[in-house]
């Protein structure tokens, strides 16, 4: 395995007097040193406000935040640059879907389908929009190995359903959905396909065109970015048909006391000014990760993902939620330690340096189907190492044995 570890300066970090051994990637990865030169490097020789200026300071700061637009399109695979539009996370994305297709396409007795796996970002727009809209909201049910259950998927998908909003991976379970048959479901049904790929887009390559997804979200914070900027794609043919959620500057082409007519797409859905800073560290992250190659970036989480769930497995006193093999697992496995509160579990792990999550991870109605209030989660990501993991599990051991 190739160590990246020196890529990502917080890594040099001592926690509690242990190095830092960071497994939660799935909430969100640290930032390699590129990221966080880009965004100091904007500030120091390109900051100037987007798109407005005739200057060069900010033509060349227009210049470099819409060269990212290019560059987000090319990685996701997006037919032309206008399907690609800048959030502020994918939350925002999810919500900015719920708020213009959603508003306008769902009507009362309609239906909007989403799974068991979800995360709240990807169930409560859905939710809160099927009450304001007398809707129904209705849930694709799992295999007992945490699995989409397709007979379920195609159960619940009807021609009264409008939208069909599911994670491409969980961040729970770690499950890939199929998300072209679901699309092509949908579709066969006259409904929509929202994808929420929060989890998806750092760890494999992603074509929006041949997953046919109709809206697709993400997050840069999840994929070695900053916080606080988010990806909306869309087909053009969709995002032609939306009232804007949001008015104000950048997206309005002219305005008069009683009229406004508005920019074109994407720009129309960009009001105020942007996160650029935002995005320009984003196409950092997208070049670093191309660098990288998803090939090694998938190898290598794919060696650790082995060595972390089967290290559990074979941990007696921990039950392992969802798939139990390897093949198509993401890179984040949930676990308990029996009888022990999974806080306890992440509190001792941190006394020793490694950071974990444990809770419900946003997605308490999967709690539930789990039968359980909690769980730990460790995430890996491919600048973690086996000797991170062979730590992690003995540390592991040795609060199991204190507490159990
Ligand atoms: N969807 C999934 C599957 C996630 O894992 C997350 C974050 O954990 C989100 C959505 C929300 O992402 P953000 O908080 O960046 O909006």
């Amino acid at each position: 395995m190739t160590d990246y570890r020196a890529d990502f300066p917080i890594l040099t970090t001592k926690i509690n007097g242990g190095p830092l051994i960071y497994l939660d990637h799935a909430a969100t990865s640290q930032k390699p040193q590129v990221v966080i030169d880009a965004i100091s490097r904007y500030y120091a020789t390109a900051n100037a406000n987007v798109h407005r200026g005739v200057y060069t300071l900010a033509a060349r700061a227009t210049a470099q935040y819409e060269a990212v637009r290019d560059q987000v399109a090319a990685f996701i695979q997006a037919p032309q640059r206008e399907s690609v539009f800048f959030t502020r996370s994918t939350t925002d994305s999810l919500n900015w879907v719920a708020q213009t297709y959603g508003e306008q396409a769902v009507q009362a007795g309609d239906e909007i389908v989403v799974t068991a796996m979800e995360h709240h970002s990807n169930l409560v727009p859905w939710q809160q929009l099927a009450l304001r809209k007398h809707a129904q909201l209705k849930v694709i049910g799992l295999l007992p190995n945490g699995e989409l259950d397709w007979q379920s998927a195609e159960a619940m998908v009807t021609d009264r359903t409008k939208i069909v909003a599911v994670a491409q991976v969980s961040n729970v379970l770690g499950v890939t959905n199929p998300i072209s048959a679901l699309a092509k479901l949908a579709h066969q049904h006259g409904a929509i396909l929202v994808v929420d790929g929060a989890q998806a887009v750092a760890h494999q390559p992603v074509n929006v065109q041949a997953l046919d997804a109709d809206f697709y979200a993400f997050s840069g914070h999840k994929m070695f970015g900053p916080t606080g900027v988010g990806v909306l794609y869309g087909k053009l043919a969709l995002l032609k048909t939306l009232t804007p959620p949001q008015f104000g500057g950048e997206m309005i082409g002219e305005v008069t006391w009683e009229h406004t007519t508005l920019a074109a797409i994407p720009q129309r859905f960009e009001a105020g000014t942007p996160n650029i800073s935002g995005v320009i560290g984003l196409g950092a992250a997208i070049s670093y990760i191309q660098q990288i190659g998803f090939d090694t970036l998938r190898t290598q989480e794919q060696q650790l993902t082995a060595q972390l769930l089967n290290g559990l497995l074979n941990m007696p006193g921990v039950a392992v939620y969802g798939p139990k093999s390897v093949a198509e697992h993401g890179p984040v496995v949930a676990f308990n330690v029996i009888g022990c509160h999974p806080h306890d579990i992440a509190t001792g792990l941190d006394l020793a340096g490694i950071e974990v999550r444990a809770g419900h991870h946003c997605a308490q109605p999967l709690m539930q189907w789990l039968q359980v209030p909690a769980t730990v989660r460790a995430s890996v990501a491919f600048y973690n190492t086996p000797a991170e993991i062979d730590h992690f599990l003995a540390i592991l051991r040795e609060v199991r044995e204190f507490f159990q």
